[in-house]
């Protein structure tokens, strides 16, 4: 069914959930917000195109799962808690039923973590969907890229290479592996992870270009280097069963788009991230560690480039 941008908005209006600090969402020039008092707001932007973000293929539910996926996964790296985002939507064609499916996952997410949608843009172009996410994070408590120190431990969640592993099987032709293609279309933000990291973590990052890439930006701002032992580094079994160690290796370091979180930690909190590990069952690997010097090196991975790039 061809609506207009009117019937779009209106659509998209019925399906957002509000909250107690939207006092004006959708429908006027601009939303209306109440920030809590003595909080810092943490506000990042996020874009997904077709065919550089997401397979052509992807279904529309879960690019809107990703979209908001991506923008609360960096809230998450910053120990923000996320409450309102706004959506500038690039559609070819004013499709009912694509944006309904589009909802379906964009909404799933943002029920999960209490995010309202209050506002946004409505454009026909090529489809392509940005959302810009706000949280509240207290006065100082933000996790920075600037805070490691030598002696820190290097930790990530969960397991990597996985997202990348999908699409090094949807590149090759090959059937995609149910569990990698989850992890490409629907990544998990690690909210509660970042939210528990304050006080905790000198530093983090999500992972949306690689291991290697997003650890050399902790690296760089924090004026330090660090070491990671490839053996170290957490695989999932699906990984595992579909690619040589050689391959997997290289995905875990370098494959992009798994927003698992990478920190750093003085040594004396590994006690506290085990039992937050356990408490939030979500497995924290210690991969390596902050040393003096510049650079990300892994005596395993040499030769490896890391991450992804635009305009490479
Ligand atoms: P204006 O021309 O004043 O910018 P628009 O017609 O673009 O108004 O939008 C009307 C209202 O609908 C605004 O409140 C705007 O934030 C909201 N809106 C437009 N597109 C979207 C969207 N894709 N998602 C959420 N809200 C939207
Ligand atoms: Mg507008």
């Amino acid at each position: 069914m061809r609506e207009r941008e009117f019937d779009l908005i209106a659509r998209i209006r019925r399906r957002a959930a509000t909250r107690g600090d939207v006092l004006l969402g959708i429908g006027d020039d601009c939303a209306l917000l109440a920030p809590p008092p003595g909080m810092q707001l943490a506000v990042t932007m996020d874009t997904l195109n077709a065919g550089v973000h997401f397979p052509d293929d992807t279904a529309p539910a879960d690019i809107g799962w990703k979209a908001l996926a991506v923008n609360l996964s960096d809230l998450a790296a910053m120990g923000a808690d996320p409450a309102w985002c706004t959506l500038a939507l690039s559609l070819p064609q004013a499709d009912a039923a694509w944006l309904e499916a589009f909802c379906d996952g964009l909404f799933a997410l943002a029920a999960r973590h209490g995010v309202a949608l209050v506002g946004g843009d409505t454009t026909r172009g090529p489809l392509a969907v940005s959302i810009t996410a706000h949280g509240f994070v207290p006065a100082d408590a933000a996790l920075r890229r600037d805070g490691a120190r030598i002696g820190d431990d290097v930790w990530v969640s969960g397991t990597l290479g996985d997202a990348a592993g999908a699409l090094a099987q949807w590149r090759a032709g090959a059937t995609i592996a149910p569990p990698l293609r989850a992890r490409l279309d629907r990544p998990t933000p690690r909210v509660e992870l970042g939210r528990a990291l304050r006080g905790i973590a000198s530093s983090a990052i999500d992972i949306s270009d690689g291991l290697l890439a997003d650890l050399a930006h902790i690296a760089r701002a924090s004026g330090v280097g660090a070491e990671i032992e490839a053996d170290a580094l957490p695989a999932s079994d699906a990984l595992r069963e579909a690619f040589a160690i050689d391959a997997m290796r290289r995905l875990q370091a370098t494959g992009g788009d798994d927003y698992e979180l990478c920190f750093t930690a003085p040594a004396t909190q590994r006690e506290t991230l085990h039992t937050l590990a356990a408490r939030l069952d979500l497995p924290l690997a210690r991969i390596g560690r902050i040393v003096a010097g510049s650079g990300v090196h892994c005596p395993g991975l040499d030769g490896i480039t890391p991450g992804y790039q635009h305009f490479a």
